[in-house]
């Protein structure tokens, strides 16, 4: 076993979405990864049950997306995109186009799920300025719905913990659909829940409230992820696209978690069969290798913004369109980490290598039926999820207590209130399912 290097002073880094004075007492740090294994600053090898954090869907280290990353560090460090530009960038543009479902043909570059997120807000309310109706200032979330940590995202978003210390601070005229998560009806279904099309009708009720013509879109995960894998109940979708239709509301997929070939397509719009006007999308952009979101935009709406100089009162060829950006869109790094990883998924295969593992994902994830605490199993492609009973006043800690074993047993899964969430990287094997699910089901029976 490897020698650990001294541990470092845990005290001054404020971690991110962290138990921070647990954590500090219990570090868990990670030194390595290659594949489907990370390993542990004192040499534990650790099976990848999420894919890093739902991105890593080539599979860590991968060599090509390396070596990319490396050639062009070497090669081209940096390059503003603010009227400068640079190959990689627009290369990388047209594949993602290539990859989108109806008619997405522009990507906006951003560094994260949640600048991906606001933007896409952004870029709805400025289209519908752009078309002389800037009375359209409402957004339509939802309940359970996760949209990232910037002030729209929040806003939008329905976890009550990531919004009520914020609340102050939300976007104005925002509403929120109810969300579809229902055990009575719907527990153990085998993919899509076959109860709940109609908890798309709330959208006609709050657009009935608000007057269509003050909003401006509607922003929905199609499958929600951190709200613990909830698909959308058959026939849901296609009605909140119906009813978007009916009253010119922009439809915004936040498939930040469902892209790239987590549910067996290469976005779950083209699982579902189901087209959003925007898409927001990252982490399985570049694998997670280099951090990077986008915003796919409809041919549409980005003439409205763009072609036409952005508004009734066109503006000179010169002139910017849209005041939007970050000193990192489009980064050199990201976009030769995002060329190779795309590549990676074509030529392996791995979105269909998805779909081809799926029903035996989701055979592994419906044997832990009947296992203790368990009352609910979902999946969809290579996503799943086991919900438990929470503990009587204490949510939460019996999914984490069943965390810390997995983890103890060399699996690494992830709990979100008392459900715990596998999304593998997409190169998983048969056998490394089972090692998962054999796991989880010792992990479920050891807890309390
Ligand atoms: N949107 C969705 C659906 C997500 O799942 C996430 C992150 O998990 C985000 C947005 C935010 O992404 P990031 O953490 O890269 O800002």
């Amino acid at each position: 076993m490897a020698v650990p290097t001294p541990l470092p002073d845990l005290q001054p880094y404020w971690m991110p979405f962290t138990a921070n004075r647990y954590f500090k007492q219990h570090p868990l740090l990670l030194a390595s990864a290659a594949g489907m294994y990370y390993t542990t600053r004192d040499g534990q090898r650790i099976l990848d049950g999420i894919a890093g954090l739902w991105c890593v869907n080539a599979g860590h280290c991968h060599p090509r997306i390396v070596a990319a990353v490396r050639e062009q560090v070497g090669r081209l460090d940096y390059a503003t995109a603010f009227n400068l530009g640079h190959a990689g960038a627009f290369e990388l543009a047209s594949e993602l186009v290539k990859l989108a479902p109806g008619n997405l043909g522009h990507a906006f570059f951003v560094n994260s799920g949640s600048e991906a997120v606001d933007t896409a807000l952004k870029i709805a309310l400025a289209y519908h300025r752009a078309r002389g109706e800037g009375q359209r200032f409402r957004f339509i979330g939802r309940e359970r719905g996760y949209h990232g940590v910037g002030f729209g995202g929040i806003s939008v978003g329905g976890m009550v913990a990531n919004r009520k210390v914020f609340a102050s601070a939300m976007l104005p005229g925002v509403d929120h659909l109810p969300h579809t998560h229902d055990l009575a009806r719907n527990a153990f279904s085998r993919g899509q829940p076959a109860h709940g099309a109609e908890f798309a009708d709330a959208l006609e009720r709050l657009i009935a409230l608000h007057d269509p013509s003050t909003i401006a879109g509607v922003i929905i995960e199609p499958v929600s992820g951190s709200a613990g894998v909830l698909l959308p109940p058959k026939g849901y979708l296609e009605r909140i696209r119906a009813i978007c239709d009916r009253h010119n509301l922009l439809l915004i997929f936040d498939e930040v978690i469902t892209g790239f070939g987590r549910t067996g397509a290469a976005f779950a719009s083209q699982t579902f069969g189901v087209h959003p006007d925007l898409m927001t999308v990252a982490k399985g952009i570049t694998s997670g290798v280099v951090p990077m979101g986008a915003v796919l935009v409809d041919r549409r709406i980005y003439e409205a913004c763009v072609s036409s100089g952005a508004g009734p009162s066109a503006q000179p060829e010169q002139a910017i369109e849209f005041f939007h950006g970050y000193t990192y869109s489009g980064h050199p790094l990201a976009c030769a980490a995002g060329l190779a990883a795309l590549a990676v998924y074509r030529e392996e295969g791995l979105f269909e290598r998805a779909a081809a593992l799926a029903p035996a994902f989701a055979d592994a994830l419906h044997s832990l039926k009947g296992a203790p605490h368990v009352i609910d199993i979902r999946s969809i492609g290579l996503m799943g999820a086991v919900e438990l009973e929470p503990r009587k006043d204490q949510p939460t800690l019996r999914a984490l207590d069943v965390f810390r074993h997995c983890f103890a047993d060399g699996v690494l899964v992830r709990t979100t209130g008392d459900t715990i969430a596998l999304t593998p990287p997409l190169i998983i094997e048969e056998a490394q399912i089972g090692q998962i699910v054999d796991a989880l089901g010792k992990a479920l029976r050891a807890v309390a």
